[in-house]
Formats: structure tokens, sequence, C-alpha cells
């Protein structure tokens, strides 16, 4: 059989970029040419410690130099340690690892089934979901957000998810049945265009899972691992979940995934009943036992507030400025959106062409992701970037 040569070898999912990155230092990036970035991207939120950190990259290599993979038919001792130190740090008593976002949050909504199916109430299998999510692209998180941009083309897709407007308290309650399990949320939206949800609202929402006897989940892969300034997104609300989705920050580059959860919200999950085969791998979370040792380092995430309000500073400042080519900043910690007056994937283009990576999101908002090592410096001189395109569009 002759290939059809018109086809793209790489399956055409992705608008890509036409640029090679070949290295990366901290918060840089060169291409093939030499050229430098500063990078705000961070991979989408998942090198949260820059590039070829060293304490990384001595992780990495120690672990591959003695085992990378046995499976979980064994005992896996820095699986162990990764449980027992997210464990320590979180509301969670138990840990599942796994490789990415998706199947974090599906093992979460298996989770919260199970839950009421071991209870003996199998009828209780839906979960409310929220307009303008990001849960991933299997057919249980695609059909959990809903959008007809991730879902068109797919159907049959998984029942079982209520999806109600974003920030309509009242829409949640009505939403409410005999049938509910759970309602699942992202603490901060990420590809929705980065709403952060207001913390009473979490609270809100935990006060009606305790008062319907719902599992209430977090969706915290974008958010969490200190992107906030806090380990977790839902630290600074005071709200604690029964089950939580981690992944991009976890492995700091390498592809790991993690559902956290109470004893109670997992009492359903016994031997046999989920599983992965790459999942918690000894490379994979030497490489997140190493992420967790400079995350909680003592000040870590204080100097990632600090940054991330510095930065937040500048940005309104550019806003003072251009009040007519930027019409908002939100967001939190290191975890910020601009919304320019232009279409975001022009504006990030522009920043692109003056050695400045950002990331699109809904809602016209460039997301600004910089890694959580990110200095003082660098936030200034991304600004200044920010700015001159600002002033460019004056011109
Ligand atoms: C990226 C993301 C996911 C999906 O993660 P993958 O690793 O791409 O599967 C899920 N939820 C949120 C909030 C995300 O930002």
């Amino acid at each position: 059989m002759t290939r059809n040569a018109s086809f793209p070898t790489l399956l055409p999912v992705y608008r890509r970029i036409d640029i090679v990155f070949e290295r990366g230092r901290g918060p840089w990036l060169w291409d093939e040419q030499g050229r430098r970035y500063l990078d705000f991207a961070s991979g989408i939120a998942v090198t949260a410690l820059g590039h070829a950190h060293p304490h990384l990259v001595a992780a990495l290599t120690e672990q591959a130099r003695k085992v990378w993979h046995v499976s979980n038919l064994f005992r896996i001792e820095q699986l162990e340690k990764l449980a027992d130190r997210l464990i320590a740090n979180s509301f969670a008593e138990t840990v599942f690892l796994c490789n990415s976002g998706a199947e974090a949050i599906e093992a979460c909504i298996k989770m919260a089934r199970r839950f009421h199916w071991h209870r003996g109430q199998p009828e209780r299998n839906r979960i409310i979901t929220f307009e303008g999510a990001f849960h991933g692209r299997t057919l249980a998180t695609i059909s959990a957000a809903g959008s007809p941009r991730l879902t068109e083309g797919f159907a049959p897709l998984l029942d079982g998810f209520d999806i109600v407007p974003f920030a309509d308290h009242a829409a949640v309650r009505e939403a409410i049945g005999e049938h509910t399990a759970a309602i699942m949320i992202e603490p901060v939206q990420g590809e929705g265009g980065l709403r952060p949800i207001p913390p009473d609202c979490l609270r809100g929402l935990r006060d009606l899972c305790d008062a319907h006897d719902l599992l209430l989940i977090f969706d915290e892969v974008q958010c969490g691992m200190g992107r906030t300034g806090h380990l977790f997104a839902c630290e600074a609300a005071g709200v604690a979940p029964d089950i939580m989705g981690l992944a991009k920050g976890l492995g700091g580059g390498f592809p790991i995934g993690a559902c956290l959860a109470t004893a109670r919200a997992a009492s359903g999950m016994t031997p046999g009943s989920h599983g992965s085969t790459f999942g918690g791998n000894p490379l994979a979370c030497a490489v997140a036992n190493a992420v967790l040792d400079v995350l909680l380092e003592e000040g870590f995430l204080e100097n990632v507030r600090a940054l991330g309000r510095y930065l937040r500073e500048r940005l309104e400042a550019l806003r003072a400025r251009h009040p007519d080519r930027l019409s908002d900043i939100r967001g939190l910690g290191l975890m910020l959106g601009l919304k320019p007056a232009m279409e975001n994937t022009d504006f990030a283009a522009r920043l692109r062409e003056r050695g400045l990576l950002t990331v699109p999101a809904a809602d016209n908002v460039v997301r600004l992701l910089p890694p959580l090592v990110i200095g003082r410096e660098e936030i200034d001189l991304a600004c200044a970037t920010i700015e001159a395109v600002l002033a460019e569009e004056d011109e």
C-alpha cells in the first residue's frame, strides 16, 4: 500500500507553532537557531520548576541508573514515599498514581460512582459539573466538560453528568437530585479562561455536598502543585474536597498524575477495581518526589505568593496605562490571565515574536504561567514585552 503523502505524518489534532526548542534552563528556552525565549507557558503549567532544574535532573538520572519500571504487582518505595508526602500535606488519606490529568480525573469519577455503589446506592451515579470546565480528553472527561468544542463528533458521550452554568449556585442546588453522586469543579478554571472560583462559592459547594451526602471533587490538575502560591489552590479558601485530581506540575515535566482521596470517599475501591500499568512507576515517582522536595522547602510557596503579587501589580500598572488594550487581569498566584482587546492568539503570537511564550485560553484570555522559580528581573522583562505589544497597537 502506498502512503497518502498529502496527509500529515503527525495526526493533525494540534495547530503547531513552527519553532523547535533544543534546550532549556530555568525560565529560558533556546530554539535551533539559538534564539532565546522567556517561557511563561511552562508547557501549560507543567514545568513548574523551569527547565533542567539540577535537583530534578539529578533525581531522574540517579533513578534511571537503578530501576525504571516494575509494575504495581510489587511494592514501590518511591511511590510509597510520594503518597505519604502528598497525604502529609493535604486533606487526603489515600493516593492512586497514574500518568496524566485525564486519567487522574477518570479515577476521581470512577471513585465517586463506586462510593455510592459500595454503600448500596448504585442509582447515585451522576456528577454535577460546570460550563467552561476542562477535565481532559478521554470520553469520560469530555463528557464531564460537555463543550461542543471537545465533544463534537465523538458521540455517544458518557452519560452521568449534569452540567450547570459557571458560578450559578442556585443552578447547582436545583441540579441536585436522588441520582446525584458528586460535584466536580476546578478551583481555578484553566482552559476556561483563568477564572478562580470565589472562596465563598467553594465553601457553598462544600456545604451542599455535606447537606446532601455528596462527594466534592476538585480538579487541581492545572491549579495544584504550588501554581497559586499554595500547594493546592483550595487551601486558600479553607475548603477540602473528598477527592482531588493532580497532574501537570506534579512531575515537573515527567508524565505523572494522581488521584487523592479521603479514606471514606475511597472506601469502594478494592483490589482489582482500578489500575494503571505505568502509574506510579519508580522513575516517575522519583521525579515527583524531587519536585516536592523543592515545593515543600521552607518559604518556597510564600515566595510564589510574593512573586504572584509582584507580577499582578506590574500587570495592573500596564492595564492602568493601556485601559483600551487590556480589559482584564485575573487569576491567582503565578496562574494569571490577561484579556487583551485584540484576538488572544494574535496577542500571544506578537509576544512570541518578541521572545515571550504564553498560552491562550477561552474567553480571549492569554495565560501567564511562568515557572514557580521565576525571578523578579524576568517578570520585569516579561511585562516590558507585554507593554511593547500593547504600545505597538497604538502605532
Ligand atoms: C490539563 C488538564 C487536564 C487534563 O490533563 P492531561 O494530562 O492533558 O490529560 C484535566 N484537568 C485540568 C484542569 C487541566 O488543566
